[in-house]
């Protein structure tokens, strides 16, 4: 039995009463369903009768409070004496709070008075008495006593338990993962986060598994702890209002990982299907060793329920090599290109694909309006010899396609042409190309530099097809210089579209909405 409601609750740094009353209106306008006031961010004394006035307004927008003053020595902001703080939180209970929340070390100290805070006093008035959030925080590392912590909580008759620690890597989220799904599996009200950006995924989980609550901060740079998203990504980017315990989990693995433009493109595409899908952003450091025990640890949690994953840098070649350790199927082409970024889970199995070099041959069958079939005999130059080249050429060749790439480090060049079984020149003879399809698989022109072009503009000719991988500028340099000769142009988001077009195919087995995605990853892009 999963717990009925998780609580997307935005913190509140308590500040001038009108600007904290303001704030409150704007988590609820947000789409928040509780509101924690961090009362220990109040700057001096809160005049009498201003924490009820909040805790009121927050209740009359249909809010639940959680009341919290945390001292410095948990990692709060307040710095005055212990009585003072105590007295606070009484008078949040006093004024109508849902819940107080109190350190458990603060419990375990013997002067601490419990029956100050939530005692007989406040029945006797009738005003109902506030529930007790114990919490327990480590902002340094996983501590090695999570359980026996969480036990203690329940010793002191803790209506709901916190624990939050920082995440060193994203394989110390498993433990608070896992305290989430037995928890609330057995009915009971705990919040376990893992915090920084190796956590995330424990914050974005915390519905489908039940958690009492998790946290978000109203807007950017406001959070109170760190990994902490805002209200507009959780409700916008990660699905709060669709998200259930039998929701499936994808997600892209890389390293950085917190700017890919993947999650808002798969969730909102899994909207718009109505497909009951929850795609995170996982932060896995490299080396492959780290790859393949985050993975593990994923699928060995079954009620996770996780389906596929994109990969990207650096994990590519970790992901083929992952598959072939696991026995699993391996799209040939991938095998060749050496690199998988798109892995699916059924049951035991696991299978590995490349959808690089398909999204890449698609962007330029679907802007001419042929098909693969067509480009056999073309003559393509692919400038570069990198990951991207790679993918470009082994499809290239794989059609049938004429192919000479051109590259800065000629020796890179020549490997990549003598396993693809095509011609390769040094980057300066570019000027004497004659080519019907012309490929930018190298970083000219990408973001900031965004007036250079690695192919004179004089090389262009009216008839050509010329393709720039680049994204970031969507209109780059080369594709302005190629549009002003005449030339068909076929810009890198329709490669990046496709290739994560294929991967929702995949992960969905439904067709996935074309128009929608360009118009994400282009307003993503500004
Ligand atoms: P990579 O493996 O690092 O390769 C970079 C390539 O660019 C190499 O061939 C390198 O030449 C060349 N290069 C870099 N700076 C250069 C310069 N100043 N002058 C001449 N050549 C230079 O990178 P990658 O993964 O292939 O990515 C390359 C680009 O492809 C990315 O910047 C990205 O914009 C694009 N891309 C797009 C998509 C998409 O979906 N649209 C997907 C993946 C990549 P050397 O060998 O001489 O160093």
């Amino acid at each position: 039995m999963l717990r009925e409601m998780t609580y997307l609750t935005v913190p509140i740094k308590v500040s001038r009463l009108n600007d904290s009353l303001d704030e409150i209106g704007r988590a609820k306008g947000a789409g928040a369903e509780a509101v924690e006031l961090r009362l220990d961010y109040a700057r001096g004394k809160l005049a009498d009768g201003e924490i009820q006035t909040l805790i009121g307004s927050a209740r009359r927008l249909g809010l639940m409070v959680l009341a919290t003053c945390r001292p410095e020595w948990e990692g709060g902001s307040f710095k005055g004496p212990e009585q003072q703080r105590l007295e606070i939180l009484r008078q949040a209970a006093a004024g109508g709070a849902d819940f107080v929340d109190v350190e458990l070390a603060c419990f375990e100290r013997e002067d601490f008075d419990i029956q100050h805070l939530t005692g007989a006093d406040l029945a006797k008035s009738g005003i109902q008495k506030a529930k007790l959030l114990l919490s327990s925080h480590d902002f340094n590392a996983k501590p090695v006593d999570i359980a026996e912590r969480l036990d203690r909580m329940a010793g002191f008759g803790a209506d709901v338990r916190k624990i939050a620690y920082q995440a060193d890597s994203i394989e110390d989220s498993f433990e608070a993962l896992d305290v989430l799904r037995e928890f609330s599996a057995a009915g009971q009200a705990v919040v376990a986060l893992a915090m920084g950006p190796a956590g995330v995924i424990t914050r974005i989980l915390a519905k489908k598994l039940g958690a009492f609550l998790t946290f978000a901060s109203l807007v950017p740079d406001s959070e109170t702890a760190p990994g902490q998203l805002t209200v507009e990504q959780m409700k916008g980017v990660f699905r709060w209002d669709e998200v259930g315990c039998d929701t499936k989990v994808f997600g892209v693995i890389g390293y950085p990982v917190a700017h890919s433009m993947s999650p808002a493109l798969h969730n909102g595409s899994f909207l718009q299907v109505n497909y009951n899908g929850l795609y995170l952003p996982m932060l896995v450091e490299p080396p492959r060793q780290r790859f393949q025990d985050f993975v593990d640890g994923m699928r060995q949690r079954q009620w996770l329920n996780l389906r596929g994953l994109s990969v990207t840098i650096p994990h590519k070649h970790n992901a083929l090599e992952y598959v072939r350790d696991h026995g699993g199927q391996l799209e040939p082409l991938a095998e060749k290109i050496g690199a998988v970024n798109t892995l699916l889970f059924e049951g035991d199995q696991v299978s590995g694909f490349n959808t690089d070099y398909a999204g890449s041959l698609d962007a330029i069958t679907n802007t001419l309006g042929i098909s693969r079939y067509e480009l056999k005999g073309m003559s393509a130059a692919v400038v570069g010899a990198g990951g991207a080249a790679r993918a470009l050429v082994a499809g290239l060749t794989d059609v049938g396609a004429q192919v000479t790439i051109y590259n800065r480090t000629v020796e890179k060049a020549q490997v990549l042409g003598q396993e693809f079984n095509c011609q390769w020149k040094p980057l300066e003879q570019l000027r004497q190309m004659d080519c019907e399809l012309l490929v930018n698989a190298t970083s000219i022109g990408m973001h900031p530099i965004v007036d250079a072009s690695p192919v004179p503009a004089e090389c262009l000719k009216k008839g050509m097809a010329v393709f720039d991988t680049v994204y970031n500028p969507w209109q780059t340099r080369l594709l302005c210089d190629a549009e002003a000769v005449g030339a068909t142009v076929i810009d890198g988001v329709a490669m990046f579209v496709n290739q994560a077009a294929a991967q929702f195919e995949m992960f969905t087995q439904q067709r996935a909405p074309l128009a929608l995605m360009r118009k994400i990853v282009e307003s993503q892009l500004g």
